[in-house]
């Protein structure tokens, strides 16, 4: 067998456009971007202003059945739909999240697709790109520092020292660095404390940049985000300690979208990437929402599967911005499916048609669920050169004897071409115009009704507990007035359930809410049921290992 071209081959071959070209495509001019470079660009706040009145193009959310550790190729589909609609004479805009240090040089796999639909320029995406990540980790410390002068010059505020919530954050994957003690030294080098670091996507400034869709509403955000409590238990604002002012200024480059393209020239905004457990795992609203007003087509992803991803780009991100998809592409791939179906994880490349079909009920309980929020669906099948046509064929024609809407993706393989017949399917999804986002909560209901419906109307649960210490929390946050705010649910993306050994799908589960955390700024409450590190560790053969430069300063070992 050939072996593969590598993701950094492929990119590093590429021939990109000079970006005013790629601009020039959606109709903007040099003035409306501010250059970094000849191949990366951020949209200027005038265009952003100037297009607020255009009408919206149609907006597809690319999400996908629970993944295997690998990932099932969500931001790849994305990328080559994308560049599929454009052979289509769609004007397409394709938008990602950017690319953490995190997983980059832990694991083994980029954030900026893979295979022949990728976004350029590659080696700066999954790197430093316009530094909106160092911009964030700034704009976080600042407030961390002005925290920790305020206690050293005298703690007006009455700041319990040992209710301090607001960590620092540095965006690296460095256990080491998960519980730290600072001000140690003496009286002139502050005041001693616990203190802890999150990588910064984990940031809720991160979150933050995500959610605003001005400057001015940035700020409000950031004003609101609670650092800390007194010792009283009365919440403390970053707005109190004075900094809002400051992290915002140190965030006005980071909040304009980043304009690039992809292998096949189609324009995309990589913008803004957070967690998609304790945060909503989307690219920014201000990217999505600009490319809406350039673009014919738009085509963006969500983190993790549809039980966490899809679900809160409809409760979270949607509401916040008045979006509303007009189709959904799930992702799902023979792998996936096989593991579901009851496949061990180093057995996923042998033929097994029947795990294959018995996977399919998981595929079919996302189907619904999509349904249930009353948008069109798309299963995209993701193909792999393990996948034999037996298996391929069983998921195609399950999808066709359930009405399903379904394409074969061979994106990765063979870029925009692989993705016209998914292209044309989503076309037709759209055009349905049975697109009608139907929130499965309101707002006012109550945190554990809320909580309750996602886990029986999204994951097939049929019961939630919540631990003695979550209905405490619950209680504090009612009391400080919180509890409208919608739910962001930290769960393993690995199962339906929250247990991330539990495959497929069976109904009847009870979820375990443990604990419950309010992002104030963000304007979530995050309900955490697992164990959810948001400072992960490297594994024992980091990415980092394999990587280095050649003599003329090319990337080697980028995946
Ligand atoms: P997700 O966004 O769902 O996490 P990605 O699109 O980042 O997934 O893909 C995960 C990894 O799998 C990437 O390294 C990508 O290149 C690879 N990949 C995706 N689709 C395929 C495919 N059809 N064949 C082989 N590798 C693929």
């Amino acid at each position: 067998t050939i072996k593969p071209l590598t993701d950094l081959t492929i990119a590093q071959q590429a021939e990109m456009l000079p970006i005013k070209q790629i601009a020039e495509k959606l109709g903007l001019k040099e003035d409306d971007l501010d250059l970094y470079g000849k191949y990366k660009a951020k949209l200027s706040f005038d265009l952003l202003d100037d297009v607020k009145t255009r009408t919206d193009g149609k907006l597809v959310l690319v999400t996908a059945i629970n993944p295997t550790p690998a990932g099932e190729g969500k931001s790849t589909v994305t990328v080559g739909l994308g560049q599929a609609l454009n052979r289509l004479d769609k004007q397409a805009i394709v938008c990602l999240r950017e690319p953490s240090l995190g997983p980059t040089m832990g694991l083994k796999g980029g954030a900026a697709g893979g295979g022949f639909s990728q976004v350029l320029p590659m080696e700066d995406i999954n790197l430093h790109f316009t530094g909106d990540m160092h911009a964030i980790t700034a704009a976080h410390n600042t407030i961390s520092a002005m925290l920790d002068n305020h206690l050293h010059q005298g703690n007006d505020l009455g700041i319990d020292v040992r209710n301090i919530v607001w960590k620092r954050v540095l965006d690296l994957n460095d256990r080491a660095l998960r519980n730290v003690t600072i001000g140690l030294g003496g009286p002139v080098h502050g005041v001693p404390r616990e203190d802890g670091f999150d990588i910064t996507v984990a940031s809720e400034i991160m979150a933050i940049l995500c959610l605003a869709d001005s400057l001015s509403d940035l700020e409000a955000r950031i004003k609101r985000i609670v650092v800390a409590y007194d010792r009283d238990n009365e919440p403390v604002t970053a707005e109190q300690l004075g900094a809002a002012g400051a992290a915002t200024l140190l965030l006005k480059e980071a909040f304009k979208p980043n304009l690039v393209q992809t292998l096949e020239q189609t324009p995309a905004l990589v913008h803004g990437g957070p967690f998609a457990n304790i945060a909503h795992g989307c690219n920014s609203l201000i990217a999505t929402k600009t490319a809406l007003k350039l673009g014919e087509y738009v085509v963006t992803e969500a983190g993790f599967g549809a039980d966490l991803g899809a679900e809160k780009f409809c409760h979270i991100k949607s509401r916040i911005g008045e979006l509303s998809p007009d189709a959904v592409v799930l992702v799902a791939t023979v792998r996936a499916l096989k593991m579901h179906g009851g496949v061990a994880k180093d057995a996923l490349h042998v033929e097994h048609v029947e795990a294959v079909k018995r996977g399919l009920q998981l595929l079919a309980k996302h189907v619904e669920t999509m349904a249930k929020l009353g948008l069109p669906v798309v299963v995209a099948l993701n193909r792999f050169n393990s996948d034999t046509e037996e298996e391929l064929a069983a998921v195609l024609d399950w999808c066709r004897s359930q009405q399903i809407r379904v394409a074969l993706s061979e994106v990765w393989a063979h870029g925009g071409q692989g993705g016209e017949a998914l292209a044309e399917a989503v076309i037709a999804a759209v055009e349905s115009n049975e697109a009608a986002l139907t929130p499965l909560y309101e707002l006012t209901a109550s945190i554990e009704d809320k909580i309750t419906t996602i886990a029986r109307e999204v994951y097939g649960a049929s019961d939630v507990t919540f631990t003695a210490k979550a209905r405490k929390q619950m209680a504090h946050i009612q009391a400080n007035g919180w509890a409208d705010l919608p739910i962001c649910m930290a769960k393993t993306p690995f199962s339906l359930s929250d247990d991330p050994t539990k495959v497929g799908y069976q109904a009847g589960f009870t979820v375990t809410v443990r604990e419950l955390k309010p992002s104030v700024g963000a304007g979530f409450l995050v309900a955490l049921t697992g164990n959810v590190l948001t400072m992960p560790g490297l594994p024992k053969q980091p990415a980092a290992l394999n990587m280095g430069i050649d003599a003329t300063g090319n990337a080697i070992g980028l995946f």
